[in-house]
């Protein structure tokens, strides 16, 4: 039941706990209640029944009680009557007389059954059955049975009948008349009746009768008979019938019938009129029917429930969706999909915190080289596409258990635990690097790119997660610095320098501000052949307060990581510019970083630099390196034009050493090349120098360029690069770089001998 109302209202689909916590109680309330409601209405129903059942059954007892009297007083109108005494007397009697006032018309008027009159000596002298006179003879088929009851009538005092109304006052059928009458119930030939014997007296003193000799007059009615008609017209009782044995059928009740003497002569049975079953008939199928609205309306209200619940549900695993969809969103790159630095960083700290004896876990920071060139070039979507493709090819080499992250920008780190040493992160390392090279389609385009990793182990650097995550970075960094495109493991060495470089930086802006320390110095270029002094380098020397001499190899590169190098390149132009002025037949050459060139229209701040310090930019060389011109977003090739015909000289220093490509000299007009100083310093080391040194000179001379050697430290490396063809040289045979006043005073010795002026090996600076 419970399965098909659940069914019907489609429950199950919502689940089980609406089931349980609506479902159940509404439907218990509305079963209980309706339960109650129809048994209230049974036990109603039962008790009229029963009510309507007792009244009937009392009604049937006072009937029957009723016709033993009725009878003894219908008797009474005509046997105590002066014209009855008259008319019996006569010889021959008027029978249709009789007939008309006593027997024919009391079986007609009243019913009875039987009527006789007998004389003094108990023989009928008229008889009567059913409202029709016959033969007197018919009184003998009672007259045993009455015989007692005539006896006690006409006076004898034994009569067992008298005894017995004597004794039992209650008996229910015997009603005493007057000392003339006598009623009585009981079986006569084999069925109830109640029967009345009166004498016939007269109601006056005018008839005389003979007393002791009076006529009775006999009246008969059988209870099963037309009483039975009667009782049920007056009283309403259906199927009211007669049966000497007890046995009613269902729904049926019955009334025992006995006899004066107490003997049981049967039973009056009938179907009792049950109202409330009438009730019941008219009032079920309305309460059925109301039941039924009740439930459906009950069942439209679960069902609007449910629906509401199930719109509830949607909500509340919408909101858990979104719920989830927000701590994804919390806890993930939007790009990549990859594990945000925040839920990293928690899994790193699992990592280590539950790292097994003998395990170590592995960071690892990743740097796309030259993807800030791509997004430029290509744009941002081309960008994002490399990054996201990267992500992918990134997630196929790191083991499923190992976590990668992307910190921002082209930056990832993956976290590895190891069980076999370093063989597990190196195999990692160069497995990405393998997988990096493969070329890149992003829209369209082909796209090589190569990333640096800088790795980091707990807990040999450690087991503080930032302390982990600042070694790895360092060791990103070495690995960029070290030529990109590799990996590099942390090493304490590396954590030196990069405090080192921090000391540097906070005190080189400080040097910077209070222009104490920095110091600009000047090494002599000759010319190959006359030895003469034909130019100087600037280069910045600096002298820190504490730490004494610091290289140019070590503050520069910081310089150029923070940007300082911006301020410290301008302060060196200006001073190289200043001295330039005061040595009018040499030129200064002046370092740029590639730095510089990245901030906005460098080429005319490098010229109203010069102006403003009243020097001649014909007299004043820019040194650039090779990286310079690989910068070509930058819009280097302008501003090396724009310089070049302003009048500067362009020299491309450190040749050699990176991409030395033709296509460059091409495309890059160029007054100079200055082979580096390792080419020179590995002059007869049995190394391919001196031919790399010969085929330079001879690619700078066929393109019409000077040609400079750098770090010519000895006579050997002299002669050598003179044969060469090299045009100038400079290098610690000639001179360290020097401070002004000591350029000042060799320029100034040289044109005092008018000659060109050779320093060949005096050194009077201390430099790097
Ligand atoms: P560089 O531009 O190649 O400068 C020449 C370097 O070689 C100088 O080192 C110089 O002292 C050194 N040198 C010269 N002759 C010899 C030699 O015979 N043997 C050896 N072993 N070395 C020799 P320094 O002054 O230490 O400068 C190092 C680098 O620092 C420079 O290399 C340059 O790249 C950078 N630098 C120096 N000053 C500046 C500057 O003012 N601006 C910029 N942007 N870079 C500078
Ligand atoms: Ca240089
Ligand atoms: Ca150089």
């Amino acid at each position: 039941m419970l399965k098909s109302i659940l069914a019907v209202l489609s429950i199950h689909r919502a689940g089980p706990s609406f089931a349980r916590s609506v479902v159940l109680p509404v439907l218990f309330v509305a079963v209980a209640t309706l339960s109650l409601g129809a048994a209230s209405i049974l036990w109603a129903v039962n008790k009229s029944n029963d009510v309507s059942a007792e009244r009937q059954l009392r009604v049937m007892e006072r009937s029957i009680r009723a016709v033993v009297q009725e009878l003894a007083q219908e008797q009474e109108m005509v046997a105590i009557w002066d014209d009855a005494i008259v008319e019996l007397g006569k010889s021959p009697m008027d029978l249709k007389w009789i007939d008309a006032n006593i027997g024919v018309w009391l079986s007609r008027t009243f019913g009875q059954e039987e009527v006789y009159i007998l004389n003094d000596r108990d023989e009928p002298i008229n008889a009567v059955l059913d409202a029709t006179r016959v033969s007197n003879h018919e009184f003998e088929r009672v007259r045993a049975s009455l015989s007692s009851l005539i006896a006690g009538i006409r006076g004898a005092s034994d009569s067992p009948h008298k005894d017995h109304v004597a004794e039992n006052a209650e008996a229910p059928y015997l009603i005493t008349g007057k000392a003339v009458h006598d009623a009585h119930m009981l079986e006569l030939l084999g069925r109830p009746a109640a029967v009345s014997i009166m004498k016939i007296i007269p109601e006056s003193d005018a008839v005389p009768y003979p007393h002791d000799r009076e006529f009775l007059l006999v009246g008969i009615r059988y209870l099963d008979g037309s009483f039975i008609k009667q009782i049920s017209e007056q009283n309403l009782i259906e199927g009211l019938r007669f049966s000497v044995v007890n046995n009613p059928e269902s729904g049926e009740i019955s009334v025992p019938i006995r006899s004066d003497v107490g003997n049981l002569i049967g039973y009056f049975t009938w179907k009792p009129e049950l109202p409330g079953d009438r009730l019941l008939k008219a009032i079920g199928p309305v309460t059925a029917v109301v039941a039924a609205i009740i439930l459906l309306l009950l069942g439209a209200l679960v069902r609007r429930l449910k629906q509401s619940m199930s719109a509830l549900e949607r909500t509340v695993l919408e909101l858990k969706a979104s719920e989830a969809q927000a701590h994804h969103l919390a806890f993930h790159d939007v790009l990549t999909g990859l594990p945000n630095r925040a839920l990293f960083e928690d899994r790193l700290n699992h990592a280590v915190a539950r790292r097994q004896d003998g395990e170590q876990v592995a960071v690892m920071m990743l740097d796309l080289d030259r993807f800030k060139h791509i997004n430029d070039t290509l744009g941002h979507p081309a960008g994002d596409s490399l990054i996201r493709e990267f992500s992918v090819r990134l997630s196929k080499v790191v083991g499923g258990e190992d976590t990668i992250t992307r910190l921002g920008g082209d930056e990832f780190a993956i976290v590895q635990v190891c069980t076999a040493g370093m063989a597990e992160p190196d195999e990692l390392c160069k497995k990405i690097l393998a997988m990096v090279h493969e070329p890149y389609d992003i829209m369209g385009n082909q796209i090589f790119v190569g990333t640096s990793i800088g790795l980091v182990l707990a807990p040999d650097a450690g087991t503080d997660r930032s302390e982990l995550l600042r070694k790895a970075d360092i060791a990103l960094y070495r690995a960029k610095a070290e030529g990109r495109n590799c990996y590099r493991t942390f090493t304490p060495e590396m954590d030196e320098t990069v405090n080192m470089r921090r000391i540097i930086e906070e005190d080189l802006r400080i040097a910077l501000a209070t222009d104490e320390g920095l110091e600009v110095a000047y090494q002599p270029q000759i010319a190959v052949g006359g030895d003469f002094i034909v130019g100087v380098e600037a280069l910045a020397r600096w002298w820190h307060p504490t730490r004494g001499y610091i290289q140019p190899s070590q503050f520069i590169p910081v310089a150029e990581q923070t940007g300082l190098i911006v301020p410290l390149g301008e302060w060196i132009l200006r001073q190289a510019c200043l001295a330039s002025r005061r040595w009018p037949g040499v030129f200064v050459s002046v370092n740029l970083s590639p730095v510089q060139f990245r901030s906005g229209d460098f080429a005319s701040h490098v010229i109203s630099v010069v102006r403003e310090c009243g020097a001649d930019p014909r007299r004043i060389e820019l040194e650039v390196t090779e990286s310079v011109l690989l910068d070509e977003e930058c819009g280097t090739a302008d501003a090396l034009r724009v310089l070049r015909n302003a009048g500067f000289r362009i020299a491309l220093d450190d040749f050699g050493t990176g991409y030395s490509s033709l296509g460059y000299l091409h495309r890059f007009e160029v007054d100079k090349i200055k082979i580096d100083r390792s080419f020179t310093q590995n002059l007869g080391q049995g190394t391919k120098a001196a031919a790399v040194i010969k085929a330079i000179v001879s690619l700078g001379h066929a393109m019409s360029l000077t040609v400079t050697a750098e770090g010519v430290e000895t006579e050997i490396q002299k002669n050598f690069l003179h044969t060469a063809g090299c045009n100038e040289m400079q290098g610690y045979l000639f001179s360290k770089a020097l401070s002004q006043e000591q350029i000042t005073r060799l320029l100034f010795q040289a044109s005092l001998k008018e000659t060109q002026c050779y320093v060949g090996g005096t050194s009077a600076f201390k430099a790097g």
